[in-house]
């Protein structure tokens, strides 16, 4: 039995009568690949993990220190559902050095940017409501689209994330009796192919989510993270240039990337009808998110600590990911295809000969180095010949090194 396993009695699953999405459900198939994580030596391009090593753990120490002294009731009794009135001031500021201009009142802080998806689908999504997504997909969106019992409809990416006059194309010949109510995307940094919408297709975005009325949902755990290129404003910020656009955009930002994902703290801005539901929603999920996280987070933020680490990580992934780029184009086949991002913790590579990235990665893991297939990241049909590979892990060597290992696995 794995750690996993719940105690069973032998009675069996179809005893229990469970809801419909929950009578198969699919399991992470990211998850199932960390049995491999551990062996030793093994050089891991497969986790969406942030660095372990890249964490600072001192200013966090302080922070942790500083909230519980300054002020430990806060930390030890429940708080407003909203989020800390602190924290959403924090908050508020960061998102004004992205762009976007708005106050505490407009933010709820949620127990990581995944409870806010699931929240904003509780108020939207009943079960065969029209959803849109990306493809490919972070693989937890799907899941959260699946289990809210969606009917998911794909969008059709580029190199260069959504394919927008595709997407107004198929929006302008949907039947009206099923228009879709959402569209989820990572247009910065995508996860799992690292790309980034240009300026113009997020306007066209915007424009035309405000135009179909269509719910846009914008999920930015990696914006901050760019190591090379020029900065793009995220989708709310661009809003504001389009009268109207702003009611139509759902925004999830999260410290999971830029500070530890163990705080658990995201937030949502989102218009005000929609974010009343949600922190309706939000009071039966878990009433509020750690008061404690919430104290410490804002300390952090506010001691002025995020920007240096942030120039810490951002320096540390560019050489992790430019020597994985290097190895790769040095010792690999010409007939694979990677991206180039210019930030977050993804590569996205295709094997344009027809060849099966399930039997690449057999043979990755005897060579000790992984990756995660991208069958993962797709809805209805999968794509065998793509594959994901993070570069936030290993080190400058290791990630040269293991680059150096999966050419060898790409050669048959
Ligand atoms: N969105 C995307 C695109 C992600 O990759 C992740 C984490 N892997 C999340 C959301 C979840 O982040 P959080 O820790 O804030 O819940």
């Amino acid at each position: 039995m794995s750690s996993n396993d719940a105690t069973s009695f032998g009675t069996p699953d179809e005893a229990y009568a469970f809801a419909a999405p929950f009578r198969a459900p699919r399991g992470s198939p990211i998850r199932e690949l960390f049995k491999y994580v551990g062996r030793p030596g093994m050089i891991s391009f497969a986790g969406g993990y942030p660095s372990k090593d890249l964490f600072d753990r001192e200013g966090l120490e302080r922070a942790l220190e500083a909230a519980y002294r300054s002020d430990p009731i806060a930390c030890l009794q429940y708080g407003d559902t909203a989020g800390a009135l602190p924290l959403r001031r924090s908050l508020a500021r960061l998102m004004g050095a992205r762009g976007v201009d708005l106050g505490p009142d407009d933010i709820v802080v949620t127990t990581g940017s995944q409870q806010g998806f699931d929240l904003l689908l509780r108020t939207l999504i009943a079960p065969g409501d029209t959803a849109l997504i990306e493809e490919p997909a972070y693989p937890a969106a799907i899941s959260a689209l699946r289990l809210a019992g969606a009917n998911i409809v794909t969008v059709r990416t580029d190199r260069d994330g959504i394919d927008v006059d595709a997407l107004a194309a198929q929006l302008y010949a949907w039947p009206p009796a099923s228009r879709p109510k959402l569209l989820y995307t990572v247009p910065t940094f995508a996860n799992p192919t690292g790309s980034t919408l240009p300026r113009e297709r997020r306007e066209a975005l915007v424009r035309l989510a405000q135009a179909e009325r269509i719910v846009l949902v914008e999920d930015d755990p990696y914006g901050e993270l760019r190591f090379a290129g020029t900065p793009v404003p995220p989708l709310l910020a661009l809003a504001d240039g389009c009268p109207g656009a702003r009611d139509w955009v759902v925004y999830f930002g999260s410290l999971s990337k830029i500070v530890a994902p163990g705080l658990r703290i995201g937030w949502a801005i989102a218009p005000a009808p929609i974010a009343r539901r949600m922190i309706v929603a939000k009071q039966t999920s878990d009433l509020c998110t750690a008061p404690l996280a919430q104290e410490a987070a804002r300390h952090y933020l506010d001691s002025g600590s995020l920007a240096p680490h942030l120039r810490s990580v951002v320096g540390a992934y560019r050489s992790r990911c430019d020597a994985m780029l290097k190895a790769l184009a040095h010792f690999a086949p010409n007939d694979v295809e990677f991206s180039a991002p210019e930030g977050g913790m993804f590569v996205w590579a295709r094997l344009t000969g027809g060849r099966d990235a399930g039997e690449v990665l057999k043979r990755a893991i005897e060579r000790n180095v992984m990756f995660v297939p991208g069958t993962a990241f797709f809805v209805h049909e999968p794509d065998p010949s793509s594959l994901r590979l993070s570069f936030a892990a290993p080190d400058e060597a290791e990630a040269f090194e293991g680059a150096r290992r999966l050419a060898s696995a790409l050669s048959f």
